[in-house]
């Protein structure tokens, strides 16, 4: 087959630039147009998962492109959770009885960056930043962006388009609002978003709550979770409704009102979060949802991959894992199909949907299992554990 062949990839998140990385290391010519600065250069993520929990799955992606050891340096091991009832006491839950495993608390940033940067070194994969993608005409193979530099309109075409454009994906709307075939989607909110919060490093640079876990405030209605960072601190998530309960995130409006929430319910966390009020009215509430739709790919023109094709809540921590494990399927189907775009799409996307769906749902009831659960039932076992 002709290596040669130009693909355009739409998104260079982690999805995008570990495909990129992944073509380029086949051999193919790749462009790979990004809509945000270059995150080697401007961090863009503040208040959106700043770090994320990659395991086994993510992992083997790492391995099938040879950075699973340069990755190490971006990890804190999480070997548990701890569950912090609300009279601060805690538990700790292994994730595994087996030794060593552990899932990994990696930065977002530093994940991508380390990618973008191993998908350069080969020579016919480019980045292209701040170039946002307006919609694909996927009969002609063409993509319409804006080039946020200078501020105008262009058009790209390519031998295939790979979208890796995240949740709201401009390939996604253009099969959708084209009507050319029969596209089924769909898009289910929760009745909860969530808001990015911090508790940072103490004055010596060290972690104030155990590093290697994650940590969670389960309190039925609403949970907060904290995941380790690199530098001492947490990133701390609040998951709350939007209109639901005495709190909720439209009536959370002062100072307050926020603190009182957070001494009633996370008192213990509170005491170690200086900074919640400011970061509370700074950073974003953003949505909760899961896409499906179908089919991913049209002919072998275009092909939807990552949360672009299957966006899930994030209660089961494997969004991105599932995003990476797209890439690894893929790889598999172009060992044996390659030169076929319409087979290789196809092969992989009878393939892949099943397992797409099954996280999807895990998801969704792990959202009940965590904010629930690991409060009160675990709990309760143990103390009766205790009294026995
Ligand atoms: P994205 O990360 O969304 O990347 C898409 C890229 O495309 C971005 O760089 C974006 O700027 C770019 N882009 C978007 N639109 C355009 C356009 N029109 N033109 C050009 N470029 C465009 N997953 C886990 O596995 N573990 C976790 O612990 C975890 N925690 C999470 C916590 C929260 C609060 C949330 C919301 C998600 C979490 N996830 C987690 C899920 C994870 O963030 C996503 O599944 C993952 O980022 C998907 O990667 P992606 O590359 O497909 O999409």
């Amino acid at each position: 087959m002709n290596k040669q062949q130009n693909i355009l990839i739409i998104g260079g998140g982690l999805c995008g630039s570990l495909l990129a990385l992944r073509l380029g290391q086949r051999g193919y010519r790749v462009s790979v147009y990004e809509m945000r600065p270059d995150i080697r250069q401007v961090n863009t993520d503040s208040g959106r998962s700043i770090n994320l929990a990659l395991s086994d799955r993510g992992k083997k992606a790492m391995k099938l492109v040879g950075i699973e050891e340069q990755i190490k340096a971006f990890c804190v091991p999480m070997t548990g959770r701890i569950l912090h009832d609300v009279s601060g006491k805690t538990m700790f839950s292994a994730y595994s009885g087996r030794e060593n495993e552990f899932i990994n608390s990696i930065s977002r940033g530093q994940l991508n960056a380390l990618l973008i940067d191993e998908a350069e070194k080969h020579k016919y994969v480019s980045f292209y930043f701040n170039k946002k993608c307006l919609s694909v005409d996927f009969e002609k193979t063409t993509a319409l962006f804006k080039d946020y530099d200078t501020k105008k309109e262009f058009i790209e075409d390519a031998d295939v388009i790979i979208a890796t454009d995240g949740a709201g994906s401009a390939l996604r709307k253009s099969y959708f609002t084209a009507r050319k075939f029969l596209f089924s989607y769909s898009q289910d909110y929760l009745t909860h978003g969530y808001k990015e919060l911090s508790i940072p490093a103490d004055k010596n640079g060290g972690y104030q709550i155990d590093k290697n876990a994650l940590h969670i405030w389960g309190r039925e209605d609403f949970m907060l979770i904290a995941l380790p960072n690199l530098d001492g601190s947490f990133t701390v998530t609040l998951f709350l409704s939007y209109d639901e309960g005495d709190y909720n995130f439209n009536n959370l409006t002062t100072k307050e009102r926020v603190l009182e929430f957070f001494d009633k319910y996370f008192k213990d966390a509170l005491e170690i979060m200086p900074n919640l009020a400011e970061e509370f009215f700074k950073n974003p509430t953003s949505p909760l949802g899961t896409i499906r739709c179908s089919p991913w790919h049209y002919k072998g023109n275009t092909l939807l991959m990552g949360d672009a094709a299957h966006a899930i809540v994030p209660f089961y921590g494997q969004g991105m894992n599932a995003s990476l494990e797209d890439i690894v399927e893929f790889d598999q189907v172009l060992d044996n199909h390659q030169g076929d775009w319409e087979t290789v799409f196809k092969t992989y996307e009878a393939s892949r949907r099943k397992d797409t769906n099954a996280i999807a749902d895990l998801a969704i009831d792990n959202f009940h299992e965590m904010k629930g659960h690991v409060n009160s039932d675990i709990f309760r076992q143990k103390r009766a554990l205790e009294m026995a």
